[in-house]
């Protein structure tokens, strides 16, 4: 059990880091935030704050030194950045959640191995190979980057064989995935944390809607068949994050098909669809995932009350800023972000209890 005052070192500087700098505070714990990046909305609330390179290993093992134990909230970081680190302090969750969650098709062959069922796929190595996994995919289908895609990045649709060279031009001709279109009723997520003994706890799958690829928002109750099929998407979650030796938050994202839970992707780290925990469950993700990274006994995970809607702020809704805080029972983030972009994420806000007028 790391004691407070003890540093907790988070790689990446985004609003996930943020939300997890200040949990880990109200737990008594310093947070270091290492990151390229010129703005950074963690380290606007943390102790300290490094700014460098991925690949600086002067700066990384200065950072180590500082850290009683590091964790992640971006998954993109480099796998040699967290190999190089775990020489000198523990990583949790390890690296090999992180190695697999950053290659779409070692991902699915990784959750077909544990019985998981993911949307028919093909590999696409090239532009040769697109048109023999089209054949065998069919269409409609969706062409995915097996690297860095998040938010519907590096994404293209198929409607027929004649979109593929448009498809393979649109993700700029990098290694990729077929995948057949899935044809659900709704998409969900289930959200677990695991602690360093193995014990497992899982809080309510939310329904999450999509807007052009990206959250929109995440509410319970849950639609009956998402009730349904939670179960059967918990059991491969846990069996994923017990392969993988895993701790802290895992996130699985699922379609809820006529046929049952379809695996859509996977997230080692605390997740957007997981905000509405912060207020909605007695113990939300960013206090549970400190808590098992610094070897704290895990808090609970139940629903405190219905319904609970989480609605992302993004671009131009932060306008509506003024009408939410009039609204005296939304609860308002606002990550601290200073650009606003179309896309971009800027906050969210939360209902627990009620819903929104
Ligand atoms: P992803 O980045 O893979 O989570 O994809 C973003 C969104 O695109 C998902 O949340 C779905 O709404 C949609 N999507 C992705 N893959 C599929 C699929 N195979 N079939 C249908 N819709 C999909």
């Amino acid at each position: 059990m790391l004691p407070p005052g003890s540093t907790i070192g988070i790689l990446g500087g985004g609003q996930l880091g943020r939300m997890l700098a200040v949990a880990a505070a109200q737990l008594g714990y310093r947070v270091h935030i290492y990151a390229p990046d010129r703005e950074s909305v963690a380290a606007d609330v943390a102790a300290q704050h490094t700014q460098a390179a991925w690949d600086d290993e002067h700066r990384l093992a200065a950072f180590a030194a500082n850290c009683d134990v590091v964790t992640y909230e971006f998954e993109n970081v480099p796998v040699e950045t967290v190999r190089f680190l775990s020489g000198h302090v523990a990583i949790r969750p390890g690296i090999e959640g992180l190695e697999i969650a950053q290659d779409r098709l070692a991902e699915k062959q990784f959750v077909a191995g544990l019985g998981g069922r993911p949307a028919p796929f093909a590999a696409v190595p090239d532009r040769a190979a697109l048109d023999t996994a089209l054949a065998a995919i069919g269409v409609p289908a969706i062409l995915k980057t097996v690297r860095m895609g998040y938010d519907g990045k590096g994404q293209a649709r198929l409607a027929s064989a004649d979109d593929a060279d448009p498809a393979w031009d649109a993700i700029d001709r990098h290694a990729a995935v077929l995948e057949g279109f899935v044809t659900f009723a709704h998409e969900f997520s289930v959200l677990l944390v695991r602690g360093i003994d193995g014990e497992t706890r899982f809080w309510d799958s939310s329904v999450n809607v999509h807007r052009d690829g990206i959250l929109a928002t995440s509410s319970l109750p849950p639609p009956p068949i998402i009730l349904d099929q939670q179960d059967e998407a918990r059991a491969l979650m846990a069996k994923i994050a017990a392969a993988l030796d895993y701790v802290g938050v895992l996130t699985g994202e699922f379609f809820a098909t006529a046929d049952g839970p379809v695996f859509n992707e996977m997230a080692p780290r605390v997740h957007n669809s997981g905000h509405w925990t912060i207020e909605g469950a007695v113990v939300g993700q960013f206090e549970n995932h400190i808590r098992a990274v610094a070897g704290l006994p895990l808090g609970d995970t139940a629903t405190v009350a219905l319904p609970v809607v989480m609605r992302n702020l993004i671009g131009a809704d932060i306008g509506s800023l003024p009408a939410l805080f009039a609204d005296g029972t939304a609860h308002v983030h606002h990550y601290g972000k200073t650009e606003v972009r179309p896309g971009r994420k800027l906050g969210h806000v939360t209902w627990v209890g009620n819903s929104p007028a």
